[in-house]
């Protein structure tokens, strides 16, 4: 049966990707693989929107992620995190976890914090050395303004502020220096279209100040240690070879592509999918949404198990469930890296027939699959009478 993924991470690998990482492993103290981590590094600058580093760590996201607070932070530092889902607490848990104060804005799954939340705790700790957040929290589906929160935080601040963008770069605008991120952290399996394994991490001018003065334990994630060994093009550990070959080609791809149109199909493609639900009856969670995946709630008196089951099993998809207390309130359908309109309409169309075999029927056969169509065809539409990029991605905001 052929294999539909549409889950948040890990994402499909194009066949091409794969095939790279099929190739006989070579050496990395090999020129060969030095010419493809250089090219690696000047591409992920292009990605992060940076003239800074991009280093990339041998772990899944969450290594960056401990990288980030282990790096910055010291004993007894103060900072703000915000829990608006399952990601955004892990923040929490990995500054507690080094023994540094992580000061909790805890807010409803399934929302944005908002920058007057912000405002107001920074106002309440004038000391905190950094602001940690979420761009695209992939538990609940929801899009983070973390331009305006940036601004916010070095308006009112001298905190860093620390972006998970782990599914919102390669999905969402993003401009690490021009918006002024201190950090940015994405990882292997999103929207960077290859399999787990390999996590990355950037720093502003003013976080590597504080990784300087940072004391927290750390070895294999250590920033310094990346940082001097990168100055002679190299990892300070045995790189994933095979990995760093497969994101020289999925690099290839996005930059032949273009950040703007891949932050477009995106927003297209996600806008598709909620349309596509909305017209089955389905109700959507969390607002505003992200591009990256979209969150919806089981429909009333529907075989839950059926449903997924007939999802997976006879149409090969598999979406993800939820976490935590969401677990069988909703389900999550990616639409993140490597897709187009065709696996759109596909998944949409299987949900209906899924839906239809586990006993929800308050719906036509197709309904979902038009309204999908008829997304496509408005930005068809929109392309031709608006040829100004800057006014495209303004207006559909
Ligand atoms: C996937 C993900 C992570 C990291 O998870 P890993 O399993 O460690 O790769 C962190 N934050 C967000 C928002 C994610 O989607």
């Amino acid at each position: 049966m052929k294999k539909r993924l549409f889950t948040p991470g890990p994402t499909p690998v194009p066949e091409n990707v794969a095939l790279a990482m099929a190739q006989p492993i070579i050496h990395h103290r090999n020129p060969e693989f030095i010419e493809i981590f250089a090219r690696v590094n000047e591409n992920l600058k292009y990605l992060f929107q940076t003239k800074q580093d991009v280093y990339t760590l041998t772990s899944s996201g969450t290594g960056a992620m401990e990288a980030a607070v282990a790096n910055l932070f010291s004993y007894g530092d103060k900072v703000i995190f915000v829990n608006g889902g399952k990601f955004g607490e892990r923040w929490g848990e990995i500054c507690r976890a080094y023994g540094v104060e992580a000061i909790e804005v805890k807010i409803e799954w399934g929302r944005a914090v908002t920058p007057e939340e912000i405002k107001e705790q920074l106002k309440k700790y004038p000391d905190v050395k950094a602001v940690l957040v979420t761009h695209s929290e992939t538990s609940t589906g929801v899009f983070t303004d973390v331009k305006e929160l940036s601004r916010i935080v070095h308006e009112n601040s001298d905190a860093v502020i620390v972006v998970d963008g782990i599914t919102s770069v390669g999905a969402h605008e993003l401009y690490m220096d021009e918006w002024g991120l201190d950090v940015v952290i994405t990882g292997s399996q999103k929207g960077l279209m290859i399999p787990p394994g390999l996590s990355f991490i950037a720093l502003s001018e003013k976080a590597w100040g504080m990784v300087e003065r940072s004391n927290l334990p750390k070895y294999y994630f250590s920033l310094k240690k990346a940082k001097k060994a990168l100055q002679n093009g190299d990892t300070p550990w045995t790189p994933a070879i095979a990995l760093i070959v497969a994101l020289d080609v999925a690099l290839k791809m996005i930059k032949e592509e273009g950040l703007e149109n891949i932050w477009r199909r995106h927003e297209k493609l996600s806008k598709a999918v909620r349309e596509g639900c909305k017209a089955i009856g389905l109700k959507l969670f969390g607002e505003p949404p992200s591009y990256a995946v979209t969150a919806v709630y089981f429909p009333d008196g529907i075989d839950k198990k059926e449903f997924q089951r007939t999802l997976k099993y006879k149409y090969g998809v598999t979406v993800a469930g939820g976490q935590e207390h969401l677990k069988d309130k909703i389900f999550r359908i990616s639409h993140l890296g490597y897709y187009d309109e065709i696996d759109i309409v596909g998944v949409i169309s299987a949900i209906e027939m899924a839906l239809l075999e586990s006993g929800f029927d308050e719906f036509n056969p197709g309904d979902g699959v038009r309204a999908v169509q008829n997304v496509f065809a408005e930005y068809e539409k929109s392309k031709l009478t608006q040829n100004d990029d800057e006014k495209f991605l303004s207006c559909c905001h």
